[in-house]
């Protein structure tokens, strides 16, 4: 039977997902979902392929875009709907963001070396198969190496925001993140603001900064969110007027989650479209200059 709802969080071959924009639609209409949304890292590359494969499977598709941004040398990932691919500060942004991703890599890959840790950059390559390098693609290459069993002991001991190879991807902050959506007719929101359980009061102060800035919603319901911190989140967001979306944030077999597995009723993804395109201010002039 056909749910009125909709994944509004999936990854494909164009991100770090392992599956195409096709397959992602054909798992959505197999879920009995109504629709879906594309919101690879950095790029907008899927979205046609998506948007003709969901046409032929009767789905609603929503275009999306998964954002970094950085808080405190922590990064802060953003969901931006029905944002205009052709933005001119939008596409800049994401070509900033894939441009670092390569020396960013190579930063990783000096790190993980200086630990005695050999990966070959052929490898880590081989696995993006020239989509912008994330460190899943690194992950899986040490998987590949039998340096850790599994993608989850690589971040847990080497590659997440506090391991010994973090590097930061660049400081646009959260609250440019969110204008730059906005003033790319985007509506956008904080993705899986529970996964660092350790930075909940850091993340709650955030998202208030951000509701005055043009947050327009809070991905409360994730796969990488227990019942409870899925709970905290939506008591977070009602506290300030914001929707509350759920997703999957599938990634094909790279991570252990399937499509569907948390969806966002229609009527909320209708309020988030009303939402798109309301920005709070314009980016500020300068952004990076120190007064
Ligand atoms: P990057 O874009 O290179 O900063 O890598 C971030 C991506 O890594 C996220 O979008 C997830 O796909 C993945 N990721 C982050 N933390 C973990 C984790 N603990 N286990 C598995 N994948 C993770
Ligand atoms: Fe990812
Ligand atoms: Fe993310
Ligand atoms: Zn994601």
């Amino acid at each position: 039977m056909r749910t009125v709802s909709v994944d509004l969080h999936t990854h494909t071959v164009h991100s770090d997902g392992t599956t195409t924009p096709s397959q992602n639609a054909a798992l959505a209409a197999a879920a009995g979902l109504s629709g879906l949304a594309l919101t690879d890292h950095d790029t907008t590359a899927g979205w046609d392929e998506a948007a003709a494969a969901c046409a032929r499977h009767g789905l609603d598709f929503v275009p999306g875009i998964e954002l970094s941004a950085e808080e405190g040398e922590h990064s802060v990932h953003l969901l931006g709907y029905w944002v205009d691919a052709e933005d001119p500060a939008l596409l800049a942004e994401c070509e900033r963001l894939r441009d670092e991703r390569a020396t960013r890599a190579d930063r990783i890959l000096a790190l993980l070396e200086g630990l005695g840790v050999h990966v070959d950059a052929d490898a880590v390559r081989a696995h993006a198969a020239g989509a912008p390098i994330g460190r899943p693609h690194i992950a899986a290459a040490m998987v590949d190496a039998g340096i850790v069993g599994d993608v989850s002991a690589a971040f847990d001991r080497y590659l997440s925001d506090d391991g010994p190879a973090w590097v930061p991807k660049h400081a646009l902050s959260p609250d440019d993140g969110v204008r730059l959506i906005a003033a790319a007719g985007g509506a956008a929101v904080i993705a899986h603001p529970g996964t660092a359980a350790d930075r909940t009061a850091a993340t709650t102060a955030l998202v208030a900064r951000l509701a005055g800035v043009g947050l327009a919603g809070v991905e409360a319901d994730h796969a990488g969110h227990g019942p409870a911190t899925a709970a905290y989140w939506r008591g977070v967001a009602v506290d300030h007027d914001l929707l509350v979306t759920g997703a999957s944030d599938f990634h094909g077999e790279r991570k252990d989650v399937r499509l569907g597995a948390s969806t966002t009723p229609t009527d909320v993804v209708s309020a988030l479209r009303a939402r798109a395109g309301r920005a709070a201010a314009p980016v500020a002039a300068g952004r990076g200059e120190r007064w």
